[in-house]
């Protein structure tokens, strides 16, 4: 139905993740991974690689197919109704390969990125510390360059795929001087699981579950100088770039509600209240209506931040924000509205939708929570409006009486006001 936004090679590959999904996942898999019978689904990767659906933005020579992010948000949107844990390990490869194809060297691209998109590796991203996951910049994880190696020691927490992971990429302090800026004092690391690399998986996660979100402890681990990535102490550089891959497939991947929203539809068509469907009673056809125009807002808005950062436009952050913002917002609405339409039988685990439930929720806080979204809007569209180049009409021109509503801005014109010496009703 909303092929209209996609190139015909899009429509081929949105056609091939809805098979995928349709056919080659079974619900047996689904429900154990939910009951944390499987702790990384490792199965599920080497799946997708064998038909070419991991890494689809990255170049050819590494095994990608060199397409667009609209692409990549039309097939995220199709495996999106797995689930979150199977959402993540599909979009995994957009976010990890997203620092390794940028700010890589060909080493590391040919034994890193290579071999992850073929899925014949998997990899995870350890940002968040038993300290803090919104204060990123505080990261506490520490790597000291001794010679031609690095020894990195701190913790991490939340990272999925932790379980499942033949490597990591870490943020971690390698600038100790007090004085440096927040965005020069983390470099960023390849570090392989192996000696003083300690994983735990983490049970009882409310959703998500089976998709190897475990702890991270390094002790004393020998990296080898080559696994920098970037330049020494310039994480920040790859920590803004990883955010459009993370917080855009954290979007996309919130559009795949339309499953549950699918599920809530079909019932109320059969489901029959005072000798009627229940889908004749507007209070629960309303609430169809509601979902189905929040998800396309919020895929209209995902679209657009995809076309954004394909097109290299500018205030890319602000739409990627806004689009993971209210994606995820919508996504639980849409969900929380299915369970309504189910009653009872939607609180049971009859049907997936508590595991719908369960698992959206998360969407509002990982990848950035809401609130640190809405930080990062609310700065880039200040920074755009007060910008000196900024050339759209300017409403305050238009105002009636200009002249006494920038008096009233200092303390003394508002003691004009209140000794009546101003008396424009607007201004008071
Ligand atoms: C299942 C799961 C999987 C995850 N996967 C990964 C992963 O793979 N890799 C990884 O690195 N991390 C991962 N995370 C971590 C996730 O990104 C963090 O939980 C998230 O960023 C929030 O950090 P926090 O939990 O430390 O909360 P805190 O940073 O402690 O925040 C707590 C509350 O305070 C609010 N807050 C904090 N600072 C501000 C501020 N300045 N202004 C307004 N409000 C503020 C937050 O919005 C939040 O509501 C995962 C988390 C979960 C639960």
């Amino acid at each position: 139905m909303y092929d209209f936004l996609l190139t015909p090679e899009e429509q081929e590959l949105k056609k091939l993740a809805r098979t995928f999904v349709r056919e080659e996942i079974s619900s047996d898999f689904l429900r154990k991974m939910d009951k944390d019978e499987i702790p990384y689904p490792r199965e599920f990767v080497e799946k997708l690689a064998a038909i070419n659906l991991r890494g689809i933005r990255f170049p050819k020579k590494y095994g990608g197919r060199e397409m667009s992010w609209v692409a990549e948000v039309a097939a995220t949107e199709e495996i999106g109704c797995l689930g979150m844990a199977l959402g993540c390990a599909f979009v995994m490869p957009s976010i990890v390969g997203e620092a390794l194809n940028q700010f890589g060297t060909e080493a590391q691209k040919e034994k890193y990125l290579k071999p992850y998109i073929e899925g014949k590796l998997v990899a995870a991203e350890a940002l968040t510390e038993p300290r803090g996951g919104s204060d990123f910049f505080g990261a506490m994880t520490r790597a000291e360059l001794k010679g031609d190696h690095f020894v990195l020691n701190g913790m991490k927490r939340f990272v999925v795929g932790a379980e499942g992971a033949d490597f990591f990429l870490v943020y971690c302090r390698t600038n100790f001087d007090e004085t440096a800026h927040k965005y020069s004092r983390l470099s960023l690391l390849i570090v392989d699981k192996g000696p003083g690399v300690e994983t735990e998986y983490m049970y009882g996660l409310m959703g998500c579950r089976g998709g190897g979100t475990g702890r991270l402890v390094f002790r004393d681990v020998k990296v080898p100088k080559e696994n920098l990535i970037g330049e020494i102490h310039s994480g920040a550089l790859c920590f803004h770039q990883m955010m459009i891959p993370e917080r855009l497939t954290s979007a996309a991947g919130c559009l795949g509600t339309w499953g549950a929203l699918d599920l809530a539809v079909r019932y109320s068509n059969r489901r029959r209240a005072f000798g009627k469907e229940i889908r004749k009673y507007q209070a629960v056809n309303f609430k169809v209506a509601d979902s189905i125009t929040q998800l396309d807002a919020a895929r209209a808005i995902t679209y657009m931040a995809a076309k954004a950062v394909d097109n290299q436009y500018p205030n890319v952050r602000r739409l990627v924000s806004e689009a993971k913002r209210f994606a995820t917002e919508a996504a639980w609405d849409v969900v929380n509205n299915a369970m309504q339409i189910m009653g009872g039988i939607g609180y049971t685990d009859v049907y997936p939708i508590e595991r719908a439930l369960r698992d959206t929720r998360l969407g509002m806080i990982w990848t950035g929570t809401t609130q640190i979204m809405n930080l990062m809007i609310q700065h880039e569209y200040y920074n755009q409006v007060l910008d000196p180049s900024y050339d759209r009409r300017i409403m305050e021109d238009d105002a009636a009486n200009p002249d006494i509503t920038e008096r009233c801005f200092t303390d003394e014109d508002m003691l004009d006001v209140f000794d009546g010496k101003i008396s424009n009703p607007s201004v008071q």
